[in-house]
């Protein structure tokens, strides 16, 4: 016999009883932007390296060792997107659709990063992104992180994540902060790994970032970003912080909150949990307004967000919020007879029409009461709708409980549907 193939390590299968779950987790999140009157905007999934080298920096964790790159055949050297806002830019650009206006768009997706899976943490993940653009105030800031907000509530999770925010300043708060930073740092050398050796040199600020608990004593004394706002930065970070406390958003503010992504500037935020160990975030975003002009357009504000669609759906499931979520099926036909057999998709599609929005499986393959009673149970209908040829011959169906206590009775045809839609209302 061969070798069975298997999928690539980091690289999972959503197989048939996940996908519901997914599918609820998609679908809240859809709904919720659609009530902010987001559209979509749906992009490639391998892009020019180019793209992401010059957004997300070269001396970042994705663009040094995570990235999925390789030479086409023409030899043009592609990269898996290891993220959205880049690839949405570069879309924005293309077709005109920043300059001059504004947009609120969200995109949900695979994301490709070399990383060591673990739980939590995939090769391949999937995302789900907010970016809006031509906007500076802070009133969009508040907006985006209201929205995510909000995603909490609808899954039931809001006292299950925190929200943390800092302000990064403008382009030359960064400066003159991360001159005093970088001096800060070569006074403090010795304490330095040597990650936040190397960091200190290409990008200081994410020294601020590390995780060695002696580096994060060493940065008490370090010069703080705040210190370093300029008014117009401060007032911003002010204004957003007045609009989350005027709707009732709690959050902690961070001081070394600085995200890996080089884009960003003033606003950062990210919400964590400590459902999922050592990988807490689930959402992640903030204001990049040099990014468009980076990337060749006009200079226009952003900000936005990425969530981790597996790290959500790992909160839900970790919290036992997923098991209520219904299956494919919620009636399955069971069929015995000639007569029933030609019936029954008759039947099948008439009660389809009559209730779109059930889900009607029709047994296929023949067998005795037992068989299909086991297949009916399989596939997690609430109810088994029996057509035999007596049924067929008096226009009736015996309708069996699944789930519950209720005894099985025997309907005139014309009365499945009602009966139906009373059984799943409870
Ligand atoms: P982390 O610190 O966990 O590596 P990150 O800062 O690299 O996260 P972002 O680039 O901000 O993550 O991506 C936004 C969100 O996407 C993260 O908060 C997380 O929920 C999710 N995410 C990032 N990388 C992965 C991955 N390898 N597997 C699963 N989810 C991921
Ligand atoms: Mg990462």
């Amino acid at each position: 016999m061969s070798k069975n193939i298997q999928a690539i390590r980091g690289m999972n299968d959503c197989l048939p009883s996940q996908t519901p779950v997914w599918q609820k987790v998609e679908s809240v999140l859809r709904n919720v932007v659609a009530s902010y009157g987001y559209s979509e905007i749906r992009m490639p999934v391998v892009e020019a390296t180019e793209l992401f080298k010059r957004s997300i920096g070269e001396v970042t964790d994705i663009v040094e060792k995570e990235m999925y790159t390789f030479d086409d055949r023409n030899g043009d050297s592609l990269t898996l997107r290891p993220e959205g806002t880049a690839s949405c830019v570069r879309a924005g650009n293309q077709h005109g659709l920043l300059y001059n206006q504004t947009q609120r768009l969200w995109y949900m997706g695979p994301m490709f990063r070399h990383e060591r899976p673990q739980k939590g943490r995939y090769r391949q993940f999937h995302q789900f992104g907010v970016e809006t653009f031509g906007l500076n105030g802070p009133d969009i800031d508040a907006e985006v992180i209201a929205m995510t907000a909000r995603f909490w509530q609808a899954f039931g999770i809001a006292d299950k994540v925190t929200l943390e925010i800092n302000s990064l300043g403008n382009s030359e708060d960064r400066a003159a902060h991360r001159e005093a930073l970088v001096s800060f740092l070569q006074a403090n050398q010795d304490k330095l790994d040597e990650d936040c050796l190397r960091r200190m040199e290409t990008n200081p600020l994410r020294v601020l970032d590390s995780k060695n608990p002696d580096v994060q004593a060493m940065l008490v004394d370090a010069p703080r970003l705040p210190d370093y706002l300029s008014e117009e930065s401060a007032e911003h970070f002010a204004q957003l912080r007045a609009r989350l406390d005027a709707l009732g958003i709690q959050y902690r503010v961070n001081e070394r909150l600085v995200r890996g992504l080089d884009y960003y500037n003033k606003t950062v935020f990210e919400w964590v949990t400590d459902c999922l160990g050592a990988q807490g975030t689930v959402c992640a975003g903030g204001r990049y307004d040099g990014l468009v002009a980076e990337l060749g357009g006009k200079a226009t504000p952003a900000v936005g967000f990425a969530m981790g669609l597996e790290r959500l759906v790992l909160i839900l499931e970790t919290l036992g919020l997923t098991e209520d979520i219904r299956g494919a099926v919620d009636a399955y036909i069971v069929v015995a007879g000639q007569q029933a057999e030609l019936q029954a998709p008759v039947f099948a599609d008439a009660l389809r029409d009559a209730m779109p929005d059930c889900r009607i499986q029709l047994h296929c393959g023949g067998g005795n009461f037992k068989k299909q009673f086991k297949k009916a149970d399989q596939s997690g209908a609430q109810v088994a709708l029996i057509l035999g040829d007596d049924e067929v011959a008096n226009k009736q169906v015996t309708v069996k409980y699944l789930r519950g206590q209720k005894q099985q009775t025997t309907i005139s045809i014309d009365s499945v549907a009602a009966e139906l839609a009373n059984e799943f209302q409870r």
